[in-house]
């Protein structure tokens, strides 16, 4: 199978390591791709967004498979198009990417679906806003209604900052806090059949103990070893089916990566939000676990024959990913410093690039590697992924110290 892997990040690197061990693979082609995908697959320029451009690249590598790795290809129509094409994409259609691209439109599926989730509020004014924070109270929960790369999110204890974030997105959604450990569950679909993969969890916030603002992820685990039982299969039962069900009722079923980021309340678990594709970095940890050839089971879905897909196997063990941020990640990255120490494997590349001069290594994004590792247990992995951060080497770079110490000590408690 010829492969096209549409993206360039730190999803995409384990992706590309996913697919290029697959024994199907006799071709893997990344476009953008970055400096780490360049060891598993031949790289190629392409605007990831531009629908009609991936369509011929995809024919012009002789694709048998597109994988597109980021929601915002996804929403402007590319695996349309390549579908137009004839050839097999593993994402969903821009009208189903809708399901992450429009929180508002997310609502609307889920509460026709009947799945649990927070209340919520679309509001376009300051009046509406205000009304709709005061129905729920503090801690508010004020998300952009359109994409925003996993940053669009604010949730505070403060009135004003709330109003703030509402005012400068325009059009918000403002919803009930939910309390409780949050996992990020992957689910494999062909719009029809679906396969979970296993549950993570991911950090969000940029500082120890989740303080300071929100990210597009520090770190991750996976397995969760304090899942409540049975979760995985409630999950798909009220949430996946039901909202596979709705998006087909509409016509516009539902195909590739549902990423499904719960809270596991008191009440049982709520919907925080879906994604059309890989989580950043759950996939890291997730993918690092599959035995299930990779290539085959995205074929699968996207040419709706998952039905007779046979079962996922899982490697033992469990794994950790500890991304490394480039200084003044998130506000403000600085980009161009030289790294060191990332030739390694399991070393993730998320923003790379290498320079023309001399081939160094360079950071070119907020996020910019992450030290990725599996072991028998999670305090074994935990502590070679962070054996893998503590020899790179980038000016300013920051990292979370925290990533899976609560589960590793047993600290995460479900509500009762
Ligand atoms: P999202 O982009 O919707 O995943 O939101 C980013 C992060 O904000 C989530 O991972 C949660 O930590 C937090 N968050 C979002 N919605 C809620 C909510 N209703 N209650 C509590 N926390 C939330």
């Amino acid at each position: 199978m010829r492969v096209l892997l549409v993206g360039g990040g730190g999803r995409e690197h384990a992706l590309a390591l996913g697919l290029a061990g697959d024994s199907s693979v006799e071709a893997l082609i990344a476009a953008p791709g970055n400096p780490g995908i360049a060891a598993v697959a031949e790289l190629r320029e392409v605007n990831p967004t531009d629908p009609s451009a991936v369509a011929a690249l995809a024919v012009e590598v002789g694709a048998d498979l597109v994988v597109i790795g980021p929601e915002a290809p996804l929403v402007a129509g590319v695996a349309d198009a390549v579908r137009a094409k004839g050839i097999p994409a593993f994402g969903p259609s821009a009208e189903a990417a809708r399901l992450e691209g429009s929180k508002t439109f997310a609502k609307d599926v889920m509460l026709a679906a009947g799945v649990p989730t927070a209340r919520a509020f679309t509001c376009t004014d300051a009046e509406s806003a205000g009304r709709a924070l005061d129905e729920f109270g503090p801690p508010y929960v004020v998300k952009n209604d359109g994409l925003a790369a996993g940053k669009g999110v604010v949730v505070t204890e403060d009135r004003a900052t709330a109003l703030e974030h509402a005012g400068e997105c325009g059009r918000v959604v403002i919803e009930e806090y939910l309390a409780g450990p949050e996992v990020s569950l992957f689910v494999v679909t062909d719009g029809e059949a679906a396969l979970p993969l296993l549950p993570a969890q991911d950090f969000k916030r940029v500082g120890d103990g989740d303080t300071g603002p929100n990210t597009g992820g520090m770190g991750a685990y996976a397995p969760l070893p304090w899942a409540p039982d049975g979760l995985v299969d409630e999950v798909m039962r009220d949430v996946v089916h039901p909202t596979l069900a709705e998006m087909r009722r509409r016509g516009t079923p539902f195909a590739g990566l549902l990423y499904v980021g719960l809270a596991i309340t008191a009440a049982g678990p709520r919907v925080i939000e879906f994604n059309a594709r890989f989580g950043d970095p759950e996939t890291q940890v997730v993918l690092a676990l599959l035995e299930t050839p990779l290539a085959g089971l995205l074929h699968a879905a996207a040419t709706g024959t998952l039905a007779a897909h046979p079962p996922l196997r899982w490697r033992d063990g469990a794994a950790v990913t500890v991304v490394v941020a480039a200084d003044g990640y998130p506000a403000g990255p600085r980009t161009g410093d030289v790294i060191t120490g990332a030739d390694r494997p399991g070393v993730i590349h998320a923003g790379t690039a290498r320079r023309a001069a001399d081939g160094a290594l360079l950071s070119a994004g907020g996020r910019v590697l992450c030290g990725t590792a599996t072991g028998p247990d999670l305090a074994a992995a935990r502590d070679a992924a962070y054996a893998l951060v503590r020899g790179i080497e980038l000016a300013g770079s920051h990292h979370r110290t925290d990533i899976a110490a609560a589960a590793v000590e047993g600290r995460i408690a479900l509500p009762d």
